[in-house]
């Protein structure tokens, strides 16, 4: 008994000794460790430790209607000559006499100073003076955008537009979707009940702001039973892009069906009509629109300015000649938009005109006119011929991007 409890004693003796000495052997260990690190980390005089930067504050606010950037400032203890430093900074990028109300500005302080003010553009784009230099300098940068790309569909029961907003997007999305099949369909004239659509677009955000569409990639259309389909291609080497049929065709025709984007039709191409001020029945080789005064006026094709300007009954009109012995007249314009003159070069879609009431005219409205080879035809019937297709050697490339549109095209709306 007294042996085991002998040896007992001496075990607990032995456990307790190793206890010590692996106590030793850390303690050592972690002084050696730390003495290291004391060793390792570079002498730092005390003096040039950075303290830690404050944070960068963001004031923002809405400027208000009449307020020049002095008034605006001065709150915020920016002298006048402080302001004439800025704005002459910023004057190469943009001049701050003419900051738009409502635009929102951000003045970002750190500590005691302010270290940059912005102003925004657009919804993407913002000016920055980094008013930490002198002088300050101006650059104009871009937010962060995210991309989604979203599928939209509707029935028309009214209209384009209304088809749209009511399937949660903006009255823009149906003017570019006008846009893509305008060369095919007439979106006032030939639009029925029950027509459908079905497209890709990209969706811009900025801080998960919606902020605009980017291009509609595929577009499918219903109109009266026929199917219309366009499908976006961008030319690799020269990042131009274009709209083409399935198999390639183009969606262009020579001529837009129209060259107001919506518009009623309240005259049509007669050879005998009662001209409504002269009260004689005369003919009326053209279409007139009825369209709020200032409506954009698109050509309805590429081609050249023959004639910009005045022209007595037909009061502010222009002419453009287009290729194959074409041109095309718009009348009664309210005015002429930038650099249309006889000689400019337009493209189709692009804006020439505004609509107005200009010269013998009854009220707001753009008579549009089609000659062939120097005579009149009606714009509404002509047959014309499409554009050129995709060039073959694009074809491979752009088969195997339109799968996949095709694709996401079947895909349920939900699932975007
Ligand atoms: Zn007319």
């Amino acid at each position: 008994m007294r042996a085991r409890a002998r040896i007992n004693r001496k075990k607990a003796l032995a456990v307790a000794i190793i206890l010590l000495l692996l106590a030793i052997i850390t303690i050592l260990l972690l002084i050696n460790r730390s003495s290291d690190q004391q060793a390792a980390r570079p002498e730092v005089p005390e003096a040039s430790i950075e303290p830690e930067a404050p944070p960068i504050i963001t004031e923002e606010f809405t400027i208000p209607a009449g307020k020049t950037i002095t008034e605006l400032l001065a709150p915020a203890g920016f002298s006048a000559s402080r302001v004439i430093e800025i704005r002459e900074a910023t004057m190469k990028v943009y001049d701050l006499a003419r900051i738009p109300a409502g635009q929102k500005i951000r003045l970002l302080r750190q500590g005691e100073s302010y270290t940059a003010f912005q102003l925004d553009l657009d919804p993407e784009r913002y000016l920055e003076v980094d008013l930490t230099q002198s002088p300050p300098s101006a650059s104009i940068k871009s937010h962060p955008v995210t991309r989604q790309l979203v599928l939209v569909e509707g029935i028309i029961k009214d209209s384009l537009i209304a088809a749209v907003n009511q399937a949660g997007e903006q009255d823009l999305l149906a003017l570019m979707m006008a846009e893509i099949f305008g060369w095919v369909i007439d979106f006032y004239v030939d639009l029925r009940q029950d027509d459908s659509f079905r497209l890709l677009v990209e969706k811009k955000y900025i801080n998960g702001q919606f902020s605009g569409y980017g291009p509609i990639l595929a577009a499918r259309f219903v109109n009266k039973n026929q199917v219309f389909e366009a499908y976006r291609y961008t030319f690799p080497d020269s990042g131009k892009a274009d709209y083409f049929e399935a198999g390639g065709g183009s969606l262009r025709k020579e001529f837009l069906k129209s060259p107001l984007r919506y518009a009623r039709i309240t005259s049509r191409f007669s050879s005998s009509r009662l001209h409504p001020i002269r009260k004689i029945y005369r003919p009326h080789y053209g279409i007139d629109y009825a369209a709020p005064i200032g409506t954009p006026v698109q050509a309805t094709a590429d081609g050249v300015v023959t004639f910009a300007g005045w022209n007595g009954a037909a009061g502010r009109m222009v002419r453009i000649r287009h290729k194959n012995a074409y041109e095309t007249m718009y009348l009664h314009l309210k005015s002429l938009a930038a650099g249309i003159k006889t000689g400019a070069r337009v493209e189709g879609g692009q804006v020439i005109g505004y609509v107005g009431s200009s010269g013998e005219s009854t009220g707001p409205h753009l008579d549009y006119r089609l000659l062939y080879h120097g005579k009149y035809v009606n714009p509404l019937s002509w047959k014309f011929q499409p554009a050129e297709p995709l060039p073959p050697r694009y074809q491979p490339d752009f088969e195997q991007k339109v799968r996949v549109l095709q694709m996401l095209l079947l895909f349920p709306a939900t699932y975007f």
